[in-house]
C-alpha cells in the first residue's frame, strides 16, 4: 500500500455531524472521505422543519441537510456512497471494510452512525409497518389527509411530530404514558394550542389491529386504571426515543449500557485515533447544533492525531540505526 492510498481520515455516516467533519478536515488539509450508505444529510432528512439551529430561524430538515452537503462538498469532500461493514483499530492504520470488498486504512477514523426510531413492541407494528404504522410524519403525513391519526411519546420528536401532523389530518391524538410531557417548554405550549392535537394522558398503545386496507383501530390501555379501550384510527405514528447506530463501533469502544459510546470532550473514544459524534455519543442532549460542534471537535483533534503520528514516522525514519551515531 502506497502513502497515497492511505486516508488520514475516514468519516462513517453523513449526517449533521459527519458532514460538519468533513467541512473541518478539509479545511485543516486532512486527506478525507466521508462514506454514507444512504442519503446523505442522514436524519435531517425527515425533518420537516428545524427552528432550533442557530442563525436560522426556520428551515425544512431535507434543506438544512442539503446546505451541510452542498458546504463540505465545496471543499472537494470525497463521498463514498458505500455501507461499511467493519472498523478495525490497528496499530499502524485503522482499517474500513465496505460492502463491496473495498479494504481502506486510514490514521483516523469519526464514527458518525447516529441512531435509529425505537419501537413499541406491540403487536400489529412490525406487520402493519407501511400500511398504516410510521416512524415518519414528513415522509408519510401525506397519506393520512383528513384522516384521524395516533402519535405515541411524548418527547420532542413527538410533539414536532404531532405538530406537523396536526395540519394535515383530521384529528391527532397523541398518546402519552405519563401525566407530563418530557419535550421542550416551547413545544409543550404548541400542543396545548393545536386545536387539532388532543393528548390522551397515561396511556399506552397495546395493540394495533388493521384490516385488508390497513390500521383502522388500535387497543389503548389506561396505566392509571388498568382499563383497556379500542380506538378507531387510521395511521400509528410512533416517536418513542431511539437507539444508537453502534454496531460499528469496535471491540475495546467503551460504550454505555444503553449503547452510547463513551466519549472525552475531545470525542475521543478509549481507542487512539478512533472518535464519535453526534447522537452515537453519550450526552445529555441530542441536537443537530451538537452533532455539528461534536464533528468540529472530533475533526480538529484528528487533525492533531494524525499530524502526531506522521511527525513521529518522520522522525523514525530520520533516526541512524544503532551504532551509527558513534562512528
Ligand atoms: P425522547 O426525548 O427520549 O422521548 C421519548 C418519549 O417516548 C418519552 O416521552 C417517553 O416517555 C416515550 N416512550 C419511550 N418508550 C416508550 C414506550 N415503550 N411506550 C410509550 N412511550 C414511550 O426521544 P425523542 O423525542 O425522539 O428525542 C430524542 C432526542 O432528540 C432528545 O434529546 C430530544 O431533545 C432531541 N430532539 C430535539 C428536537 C428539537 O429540539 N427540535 C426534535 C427532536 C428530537 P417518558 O417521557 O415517560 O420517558
Amino acid at each position: 500500500m502506497t502513502q497515497s492510498e492511505i486516508y488520514d481520515l475516514i468519516i462513517v455516516g453523513g449526517g449533521p455531524g459527519g458532514l460538519s467533519a468533513g467541512i473541518y478536515a478539509m479545511r485543516a488539509a486532512l486527506k478525507t472521505a466521508i462514506i454514507e450508505k444512504a442519503i446523505a444529510g442522514g436524519q435531517l432528512n425527515l425533518s420537516d422543519a428545524v427552528e432550533n439551529y442557530p442563525a436560522i430561524t426556520h428551515i425544512g430538515g431535507a434543506e438544512l441537510a442539503m446546505q451541510f452537503v452542498e458546504h463540505a462538498r465545496s471543499y472537494g469532500l470525497e463521498e463514498i456512497n458505500e455501507e461499511v461493514v467493519a472498523v478495525e483499530p490497528g496499530m499502524e492504520y485503522h482499517t474500513i471494510r465496505l460492502s463491496g470488498g473495498r479494504v481502506i486504512a486510514t490514521h483516523a477514523v469519526i464514527l458518525a452512525t447516529g441512531g435509529t426510531p425505537r419501537k413499541l413492541n406491540v403487536p400489529g407494528e412490525d406487520q402493519y409497518y407501511g400500511r398504516g404504522v410510521s416512524y415518519c410524519a414528513v415522509c408519510d403525513g401525506f397519506f393520512f389527509r383528513n384522516k384521524d391519526v395516533i402519535v405515541v411519546g411524548g418527547g420532542d420528536s413527538a410533539c414536532e411530530e404531532g405538530l406537523y401532523l396536526a395540519k394535515l389530518a383530521r384529528q391527532v391524538f397523541l398518546v402519552h404514558r405519563r401525566d407530563a410531557l418530557r419535550a421542550s417548554r416551547i413545544l409543550q405550549q404548541r400542543v396545548e394550542a393545536e386545536c387539532k392535537l388532543e393528548v390522551l394522558w397515561n396511556t399506552v398503545v397495546s395493540e394495533i389491529i388493521a384490516n385488508d386496507s390497513g390500521v383502522h383501530r388500535v387497543a389503548l390501555q389506561d396505566v392509571q386504571t388498568g382499563e383497556m379501550r379500542e380506538m378507531p384510527i387510521d395511521g400509528v405514528f410512533i416517536f418513542v426515543g431511539f437507539d444508537p447506530n453502534n454496531q460499528l463501533v469496535p471491540a475495546g469502544v467503551r460504550m454505555t449500557p444503553e449503547g452510547f459510546v463513551v466519549t472525552d470532550a475531545q470525542c475521543t473514544t478509549h481507542i487512539p485515533g478512533i472518535y464519535a459524534i453526534g447522537d452515537l455519543r453519550d450526552k445529555t442532549a441530542r441536537q443537530i447544533v451538537i452533532s455539528a460542534a461534536d464533528g468540529c471537535t472530533a475533526a480538529l483533534n484528528a487533525a492533531h492525531y494524525v499530524e502526531s503520528r506522521k511527525a513521529s514516522k518522520r522522525d523514525e525514519s530520520c533516526e541512524l540505526p544503532t551504532g551509527m551515531a558513534d562512528l
